[in-house]
C-alpha cells in the first residue's frame, strides 16, 4: 500500500508543539490542547439547509501549545511550511483583517470576546497531522484546538460540559465565517468538539442537537479508508456559493424557510429551473439517506449503510454536480473492487473520498485506487485510515 498518513499520539503531538513553542517563544507553554479533523460519513451539502449529517472525528489532530500572557499581545507560529510566525495584538484580530492562516488560529479569541468572554493575550505554537485543504477540516481542528486553550486559560469552562462545547463550536464557526471569511455550516466544529470515541456524531443542523451512534468498525472487521485525492479545487469557492444560492432560491419558490422542511414526496414543480430542481432533489434525498444510514449503522447493517454511501455519491455527482474525475474514480474503483460503500466527502471539486471495506480487502482496494490514478496520469493520492475518535481536549 502507498504511504499511509498515521495519526500522532498525545505524547508525540504534545512534544512537537512544546518544542516549536520553546524554539520560538523561549518559554514553557502552560499546556497543550488538541482537536481533531473530521470526515463526514454521509449528509453532504445539507448543513446549510438545516439537514442532518453524520461525521466522525479523526484520530488526526491539531495540537496547540499555549501560554497565557498578562498583556494583549498575541504571538503565533505553525509548523506548516511557508507560514510565517505572527506577532500582533488582540485588537488586530477582527473581521475584515486579512490575516491568512492567523485568522483561523486567532479568530476564536475574537469570537470569545464578542460573546462576552474576554481573553488575555497569548503565545501559541501549532503542529498538526491533519492534512490541509484535503476536505478533512484542518481549519476547524485549528480553531477548536486554540479555542479549547483559550477557554481553559481564561477560565471560561466551556469545554467542561456538552452545552459549553456546543457554544464553543458555535464560536469557532463565527471565527471561521467572520474572521477567516470562509462560509462553513457548523458540521466541522461540532465534529471536532462534540464527538465521542467509538461513535459517529448524528448532527441536526437545524438546532445543532446531536446524538452519538455506535460506529466501531474494528469490531465488525471493517475499515474506513480515506483517500485524499490532492486534486486542485480551483472551482470550489464560487461553486459552493452557487449551490447555497440555488438552495435559498428554491426554498423561497417552494415557500419553506429551509429545504429540510420538505419530504422526499414533495412536489418540486414550483421550482423554476430544472437545474435547481435537481439541487433540491439531492438535498431532500440526502437527508433521508442520513436517517436510513444512522438506523443501519446502529443495528450493524453495514452493507445497507454502504449502499447508501454509493447512492449519496451518485446524487452528489449527478444532481448536485459537485464531484470531479478524481472523486468519481475512487468510487468506481472501490465498487469494482467489491467495497461495501464509497463516496466523495466534504464540499467536493477535489478533497477526499471515503471507502468502507472489509479489513482483508483494504490493501487490494488501496492498491487498485493508486494504480487507477497512475494509469490516468493523476497526482498520487494520500491515504489514511479513519476510526471514530474523541473530540478535542487538553492533553498536556
Ligand atoms: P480544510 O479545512 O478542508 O483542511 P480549509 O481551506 O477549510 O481546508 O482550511 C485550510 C486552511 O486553514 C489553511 O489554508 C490554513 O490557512 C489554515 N490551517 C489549517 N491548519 C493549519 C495549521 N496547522 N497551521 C496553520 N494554518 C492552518
Ligand atoms: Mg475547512
Amino acid at each position: 500500500m502507498g504511504a499511509v498518513l498515521d495519526a500522532w499520539t498525545n505524547e508525540a503531538g504534545a512534544a512537537k508543539a512544546q518544542q516549536v513553542f520553546a524554539e520560538h517563544w523561549e518559554a514553557e507553554p502552560d499546556g497543550v490542547w488538541a482537536s481533531p479533523g473530521r470526515v463526514n460519513l454521509i449528509g453532504e451539502h445539507v448543513d446549510y439547509n438545516g439537514g442532518l449529517c453524520m461525521p466522525i472525528a479523526l484520530p488526526h489532530r491539531t495540537f496547540a501549545a499555549m501560554r497565557r500572557r498578562d498583556d494583549d499581545v498575541v504571538r503565533l507560529v505553525t509548523d506548516v511550511a511557508g507560514s510565517s510566525p505572527w506577532v500582533g495584538r488582540l485588537g488586530d484580530i477582527v473581521p475584515g483583517s486579512s490575516l491568512g492562516w492567523v485568522a483561523y488560529a486567532a479568530g476564536p479569541a475574537w469570537a470569545l470576546a464578542e460573546s462576552g468572554r474576554p481573553v488575555a493575550g497569548f503565545d501559541a505554537a501549532i503542529c498538526s497531522c491533519v492534512p490541509l485543504g484535503a476536505g478533512l477540516s484542518s481549519s476547524a481542528a485549528l480553531e477548536c484546538a486554540v479555542g479549547l486553550g483559550l477557554d481553559d486559560l481564561n477560565g471560561h469552562g466551556l469545554a467542561a460540559t456538552e452545552e459549553g462545547r456546543r457554544t464553543l463550536a458555535e464560536l469557532c464557526v463565527r471565527a471561521e465565517n467572520d474572521v477567516a471569511l470562509a462560509p462553513t455550516g457548523g458540521l466541522d466544529q461540532a465534529a471536532s468538539l462534540r464527538s465521542q470515541a467509538g461513535s459517529a456524531l448524528l448532527l441536526d443542523c437545524r438546532d445543532q442537537s446531536i446524538s452519538h451512534v455506535w460506529f466501531d468498525l474494528a469490531v465488525a472487521g471493517l475499515v474506513l479508508l480515506v483517500v485524499d485525492t490532492r486534486a486542485p479545487h480551483a472551482l470550489g469557492d464560487g461553486q459552493y456559493a452557487a449551490r447555497r444560492n440555488a438552495c435559498e432560491r428554491a426554498a423561497a419558490q417552494l415557500g419553506v424557510s429551509l429545504l429540510r422542511e420538505l419530504t422526499p414526496e414533495a412536489s418540486l414543480e414550483a421550482v423554476a429551473s430544472p437545474e435547481d430542481q435537481r439541487r433540491v432533489k439531492h438535498v431532500v434525498s440526502e437527508i433521508a439517506r442520513v436517517q436510513e444510514f444512522a438506523a443501519a449503522v446502529a443495528t450493524g447493517r453495514f452493507y445497507a449503510a454502504g449502499e447508501l454511501m454509493y447512492a449519496s455519491h451518485e446524487s452528489l455527482r449527478d444532481d448536485y454536480e459537485v464531484s470531479c474525475r478524481e472523486l468519481d474514480l475512487v468510487v468506481e474503483v472501490a465498487r469494482a473492487g467489491g467495497a461495501i460503500g464509497a463516496r466523495m466527502t466534504g464540499g467536493g471539486f477535489g478533497g477526499s473520498a471515503i471507502v468502507l471495506a472489509r479489513e482483508d480487502e483494504a490493501q487490494a482496494l488501496a492498491d487498485a485506487i493508486l494504480a487507477a490514478f497512475a494509469a490516468e496520469g493523476l497526482t498520487t493520492p494520500s491515504l489514511l485510515f479513519a476510526t471514530a475518535a474523541a473530540g478535542g481536549a487538553r492533553i498536556a
